[in-house]
């Protein structure tokens, strides 16, 4: 499979990243996003949960770590120039790819009419030999590819999202798939790595360490670059859609 280094698209995209988590976008493509954001592309988040499950402070409530996460995600956006974050509300662990996860994941994709949707790799379930990928992840990632095709696209899917909701059928023009086993797309994203860095931090629910955690984030630099000289790359699966 031939690699490709850069996006070439020509016109501004729309592109709504549809994942799982608070801080999935800055953890997965979040240099990315400030790339895109600094091309002149307009970036839409929706997140299925809000990650109410995601702490180890027993004196915290899921409905105010939900309400935290909600908070920080807005702001970590920001930092990446992105100002339209929608929360679908699942509970976090609570994802599965069944029909109205489609179909949630559809009505998105038929208001926000991206030109790209960007999710996560489904089949990616083993991350390095050290961790398993969040079941929400693979299961996000499942529901947003079943949503882009076939059922945002034909009308017969979903009815009543026109008859009662008055949403016409979309295509999407590309699919990108984050955290790819099989990736086709590396784009060298070093001069944004400090923002990506820095939006992640804005999701403090989630850090015990920040000094470690800029530590590692900088040590991710690419197989071909060095300490010296590092080189970051974001690595995603792209589908084009409609040539
Ligand atoms: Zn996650």
């Amino acid at each position: 499979m031939e690699i490709e280094y850069i996006e070439t698209w020509e016109e501004p995209q729309r592109i709504c990243v549809i994942l799982a988590h608070p801080d999935d976008p800055e953890f997965f493509i979040g240099a990315s996003i400030a790339r895109w954001v600094k091309l002149g592309h307009t970036v839409i988040y929706c997140l299925l949960t809000c990650g109410d499950k995601g702490t180890k402070d027993r004196n915290l409530s899921a409905h105010d770590l939900c309400n935290m996460r909600q908070i920080e995600q807005i702001n970590a956006a920001k930092v990446l120039g992105v100002n339209e974050v929608q929360f679908l509300n699942y509970p976090d662990g609570g994802l599965f790819p069944d029909l109205n996860l489609r179909k949630a994941v559809t009505r998105i994709i038929r208001q926000v009419k991206p030109d790209i949707v960007i999710t996560c790799d489904p089949q990616n379930i083993f991350m390095g030999d050290y961790r398993i990928n969040h079941p929400d992840h693979r299961a996000a990632g499942q529901a947003v590819i079943d949503a882009v095709f076939p059922a945002a696209r034909d009308h017969l899917y979903f009815p009543e999202l026109m008859t009662e909701e008055k949403l016409e059928p979309h295509i999407v023009k590309e699919l990108w798939v984050s955290l790819p086993v099989n990736p086709n797309v590396k784009l060298d994203v070093t001069e944004y790595w400090d923002q990506k860095i820095q939006a992640i931090l804005q999701h403090k629910s989630q850090i015990a360490d920040t000094s470690e955690l800029i530590q590692r984030m900088k040590s991710r630099f690419s197989e071909e670059s060095t300490i010296e000289s590092p080189r970051y790359i974001e690595e995603f699966r792209r589908v084009r859609l409609q040539m």
